[in-house]
């Protein structure tokens, strides 16, 4: 009976989907259901992607379970997730396995948690032996309907909370809004005329790109657009970058809005699919969440937005190699509902999309409340002794602000003490001995570090090669210069902030709060800086090194150093003292950094942009990049080598070695393919056969990569 027949995608990196039949005693699961089905020896959760297949199999396994009859998933993600596995040429079952919540995947009930607050009632409570209930209760009675989890936080346990359930004296309430009438700005000419326009599309697709200054105000724009997609009862959907969802950016959200969730790594599987499961259920009317939020199921979203759109976390860059960035506008229009891109500092795909008429752009050209942009100065190092990497010209640039009680930003992206420890006799160098690459000097503990495969070695004391004793560290990392800035500034505290010293974002709002106490004090820290946090007090930022990203061999390199020195340069000034931004290069002549200083981000986004069509590259045309790699290294050449050879209609560029050519002792290949459409890229990429791939060797596609190098 064919319409028996269910099609089930499973979770196995495997391009076809297979047939399975329902037992006469079961009901027909819907598509995208969860089904239990045997696989090899082994049961397994797949997806059903279509209940109505005639199947040329005469004899079918048959379904194990039907976990849910009604669909887990919204008809829109599953075709999503088909039309993700054509694009980025990867696996069904696999891009189930990254659409759906771990837990969903594990077979999870898709119940939704009853709510965990907790009010008192009005009956006496005269049980004067059990004090822990008493002061439980006191506890509550006094701060009002509280959370399972604040009383735990707050030292009592859930054992007493059910006992005083049990016994009446507190019942299950639902939680307060934390939402406060506090005044929202009113917005500016620019602001008004982004929130109109963004108004105006709701009810169909349509993508903006948002592009406004530093400081200029975005998320004010971003909340009162989706005012009428809630006051319908719809949702939205906010996409922000990994490190950039602090409490901060929540209140912004809860201060307006009454149910805003939250999805990021840091939750648990439960927690996770909770969330999504209220998304689902139309229970949440924000959501805002990083790069895997874009796969969250609604019931009714009206809204996406993407907020520093250009941030490279929105690129997964292991198994299914998607863009969040992008998948947010194939929903959009999959929904007929509008999409806005916001940044300081576009994507050149992005203003690409936008000269194209793809996108329309909405411009803040201002920053909001009257702040003005910082001025940038260029120190030309060429000649000068730099202590610490600091010439004597910065050194008084930031007493000076200090004095003046300022606060000051110093940005270097290489965490570590020094990125080299060298022999001073012999020139030797401290490498990985799993990796081709240096082993950066760390202080606190003190060790060696592989930046690449993490392995962690004592200091040597003398040389390997010739047994000299005079090693020395070459370079510099932010624990050197924080080191040289304590030293310097004894009257200032130092904060660094960098993968080492931050490991949360409730670590990084710890250290927010000291900073944004607004005392003068020196921050060192990496692009961790960079990202959207605002420091009202900065005055100061200085760029200590700003050649290292223009002159990378990866064709994005200088794009992506042209925004990490706007967005640590817009931490300045951002409320009434103005800000400056010094810059140090040993290239002050360099095209693309003047370009930068004088023209502002759109000036050189316009000349970066015309230099890549000139060279035919991203985003003038789409390009993939195959990566193989294995102990053998003959092997992945030799894969790389057949590829290439199905690839004639393409331009290809390699096979040559990874630029860090051995990680963790396996030799690491790529070959970069660019077409002049996607249709002959994609249609070449569906006809690559690797036929049969030796255990030890593991390959890739990535569609539209980031990392070119
Ligand atoms: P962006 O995201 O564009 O960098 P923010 O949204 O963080 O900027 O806004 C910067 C600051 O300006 C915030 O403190 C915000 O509250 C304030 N602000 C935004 N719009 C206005 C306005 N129209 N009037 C006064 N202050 C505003
Ligand atoms: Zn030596
Ligand atoms: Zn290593």
């Amino acid at each position: 009976m064919p319409d028996r027949t269910v099609q089930i995608a499973v979770p196995r990196p495997l391009h076809a989907v297979y047939d399975y039949a329902v037992p006469e005693a079961s009901p027909l699961p819907e598509v995208g259901a969860r089904v239990r089905v045997p696989f090899g020896n082994t049961n397994v959760i797949g997806i059903c992607t279509s209940n109505s297949v005639d199947s040329p199999h005469p004899k079918l396994k048959a379904v194990t379970e039907v976990l849910d009859y009604g669909s887990a998933i919204p008809e829109e993600l599953i075709d999503l997730a088909k039309w993700m596995s054509g694009y980025y040429h990867h696996p069904m079952g696999e891009v189930f396995a990254t659409v759906l919540p771990v837990a969903a995947r594990k077979g999870a009930s898709f119940e939704i948690d009853p709510p965990d607050s907790w009010a008192a009632t009005h009956i006496e409570f005269d049980n004067k032996r059990a004090h822990a209930q008493r002061s439980l209760l006191d506890y509550i009675r006094e701060n009002g309907p509280t959370a399972g989890a604040d009383l735990v936080e707050a030292g009592y346990r859930r054992e007493t909370l059910r006992k005083l359930v049990a016994s009446g004296h507190i019942e299950a309430a639902l939680p307060e809004s934390t939402h406060t009438a506090e005044q929202p700005p009113q917005p500016s000419k620019a602001q008004a005329d982004a929130i109109e326009a963004i108004k105006s599309a709701i009810g169909r697709y349509h993508a903006y790109l948002l592009e406004g200054v530093t400081g200029s105000g975005k998320t004010e724009v971003y909340l009162r657009a989706m005012e009428p997609v809630i006051a319908a009862g719809g949702q939205v959907l906010v996409l922000v970058p990994e490190i950039a969802l602090t409490p901060q950016t929540l209140k912004r959200f809860q201060n307006r809005y009454a149910s805003v969730g939250m999805m990021h790594s840091n939750l648990t599987d439960h927690e996770r699919l909770q969330t999504w499961l209220k998304c689902r259920a139309g229970e949440i009317s924000v959501l805002i969440g990083t790069r895997s939020a874009v796969f969250t199921a609604f019931s009714k979203l009206g809204l996406i937005i993407v907020d520093e759109e250009h941030d490279s976390s929105y690129k997964q860059t292991d198994g299914l190699r998607y863009s969040a960035r992008d998948l947010a506008a194939k929903r959009a229009s999959a929904l007929s509902i509008p999409v806005v891109f916001g940044s300081a500092t576009p994507a050149l795909e992005t203003i690409h999309n936008s000269d194209r008429g793809r996108y329309t752009r909405l411009e803040l050209p201002s920053r909001a409340a009257g702040a003005s942009m910082p001025t940038y100065h260029v120190i030309d190092t060429r000649g000068q002794s730099l202590r610490d990497g600091i010439s004597n010209e910065l050194h008084h640039v930031i007493r000076k602000h200090l004095d003046n009680r300022g606060q000051v930003l110093l940005f270097l992206n290489r965490r570590g003490f020094s990125p080299a420890l060298l022999c001073t006799s012999c020139g030797w160098q401290a490498m990985c001995p799993e990796c081709d690459a240096r082993l950066t000097l760390h202080k606190q503990p003190r060790q060696l570090m592989c930046h690449h495969c993490g392995l962690r070695l004592e200091v040597p004391e003398a040389c390997d090669e010739c047994g000299h004793l005079g090693l020395i560290p070459v370079g510099l990392g932010t624990q050197r210069t924080e080191d040289a800035v304590a030293q310097r500034f004894t009257d200032v505290p130092v904060y660094r902030i960098d993968r080492d010293t931050v490991r949360s974002n409730a670590q990084l709002e710890a250290r927010f709060d000291k900073i944004n106490t607004g005392a003068p004090a020196i921050m060192v820290g990496t692009q961790m800086l960079a990202k959207g946090h605002h420091f009202p007090n900065v005055t100061l930022v200085a760029v200590l090194n700003a050649d290292a990203g223009f002159l990378s061999g990866d064709f994005r390199a200088p794009e992506r150093t042209a925004q990490l020195i706007v967005q640590v340069a817009g931490r300045a000034g951002r409320a009434e003292r103005p800000g400056e931004v010094w810059i140090q290069t040993w290239q002050p002549q360099n095209p693309l950094l003047n370009r930068l200083i004088e023209k502002g981000y759109r000036g050189f986004a316009e000349l970066e942009l015309a230099e890549r069509r000139k060279m035919g590259l991203p985003p003038a045309r789409p390009m993939a990049m195959l990566r193989a790699e294995s102990s053998n290294p003959g092997e992945a050449l030799e894969l790389l080598g057949k590829l290439k050879s199905q690839s004639s209609n393409l331009e290809c560029m390699g096979p040559v070695p990874a630029p860090v050519a051995r990680i963790a002792n396996r030799s690491r290949f790529q070959l970069m393919l660019l077409a002049d459409n996607r249709s002959v890229l994609h249609t070449a990429l569906a006809r690559l056969s690797p036929g049969k791939i030796p255990r030890t060797l593991r390959w890739s596609i990535d569609v539209d990569p980031y990392d070119s190098l």
